[in-house]
């Protein structure tokens, strides 16, 4: 009998490399979708990886219990993946209690649809790097202490907790994979890379001149999206359930990023950055820079793909968008 896969937030980045990779795997793969008013949107990430007719979509939210447990009473899910989340870090100071009730309410409510209906389920949590926040240690591993500095990662520390929690108290397979920024043609358009790599591409097509920006100084461990859910899918492949942090161990800043983006299309950032203090932090993250060393022994996890490689591939794939009229 195929495994059968829950995943929540799989209309998003993660949710459909994750949807694709257990598709690979012969999984059934069931996804969460909320309803909303875009129905005809709401795929277009599965779609843009053709296997928008491969998932089997339940009606729910993570911020409705009720809909959760009635869902994992149904499928009995082998493996739950908490990819669902107010994940935009800006947002949440804007929303903070909507990023509580989804981010760390949502968790719960999962783990809580577990325990009633599907006890023997492995769960995986969606936790982040952000939770390191104003950074203890130079460097973060597992053992790094957390100082969440903005709503989202507060509430993702919540989670994650909860998360360890479920897993000492009731001896549930649930495990917290703390990953690094991850990014790809599927990121969203708010996040710093793809804005870059669709803004440098909007000015290399004539469809714009300028792209404004925040604090060009951040830096960030960025790696592939395709190679973050595979170490998602290895967790819960494992005999014991265990945090692991997910890293490419080198960082960068946003400036060196844009330098990439713009000179994969022979344009000088000088001539098109306005910096725009709407764009900036009331808390901002500096830098961030994990140690996957737990996760190369134990999973034999690795990053493949470098930065340079994949902003090239999100440049290359925002031109075709463009050039396509999309
Ligand atoms: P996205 O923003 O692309 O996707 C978020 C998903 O959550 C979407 O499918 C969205 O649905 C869904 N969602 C939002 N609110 C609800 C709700 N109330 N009920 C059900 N679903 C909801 O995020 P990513 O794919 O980039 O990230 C996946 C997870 O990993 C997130 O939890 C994120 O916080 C976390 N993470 C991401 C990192 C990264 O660098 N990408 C780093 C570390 C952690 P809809 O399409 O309807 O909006
Ligand atoms: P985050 O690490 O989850 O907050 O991911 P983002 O991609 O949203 O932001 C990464 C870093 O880029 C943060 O330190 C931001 O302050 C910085 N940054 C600078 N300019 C921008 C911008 O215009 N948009 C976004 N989203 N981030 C920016």
């Amino acid at each position: 009998m195929a495994k059968k896969a829950l995943v929540t937030g799989v209309t998003g980045q993660d949710g459909a490399y994750l949807s694709q990779l257990l598709l690979e795997k012969g999984y059934s793969v069931h996804g969460l979708v909320r309803r909303s008013s875009h129905s005809e949107q709401f795929d277009h990430r599965l779609r843009w990886l053709g296997i928008q007719n491969d998932v089997e979509f339940v009606d729910g939210n993570l911020t409705d219990l009720s809909s959760l447990a009635r869902i994992v009473r149904s499928i009995q899910p082998d493996e739950v993946y908490n990819l669902g989340a107010q994940s935009f870090v800006k947002s949440s100071w804007d929303q903070p209690v909507l990023t509580a009730n989804v981010t760390a309410i949502g968790a719960l409510n999962v783990l809580e649809a577990l325990r009633l209906e599907a006890p023997q389920a492995r769960f995986y949590q969606a936790s982040s790097s952000e939770m390191f926040g104003l950074v203890q240690q130079p460097v973060q591993t597992e053992k790094t202490p957390f100082y969440p500095r903005s709503p989202y990662a507060v509430a993702k520390l919540y989670a994650h907790w909860t998360t360890v929690n479920y897993r000492e108290s009731f001896g549930m397979f649930a495990v917290s994979g703390i990953l690094f920024n991850h990014e790809s043609p599927l990121r969203g358009l708010e996040f710093v890379t793809r804005k870059v790599t669709d803004g440098a591409a909007r000015i290399k097509l004539g469809l714009n001149e300028q792209l404004r920006m925040g604090n060009m100084d951040a830096r960030r461990d960025w790696g592939h999206a395709k190679d973050y859910v595979r170490a998602m899918w290895l967790m819960l492949q494992q005999e014991k359930a265990d945090d692991f942090v997910i890293a490419t161990g080198r960082t960068t800043s946003v400036r060196d990023m844009v330098r990439i983006a713009f000179g994969h299309v022979g344009l000088d950032p000088e001539d098109h950055i306005v910096i725009d203090p709407k764009f900036a932090r009331p808390a901002e993250v500096e830098i961030l820079l994990g140690n996957a060393a737990k996760a190369k022994e134990k999973l034999g996890w690795e990053a493949t793909v470098p930065l340079e490689e994949m902003i090239v591939e999100m440049v290359e794939a925002d031109l075709r968008r463009h050039r396509a009229g999309r």
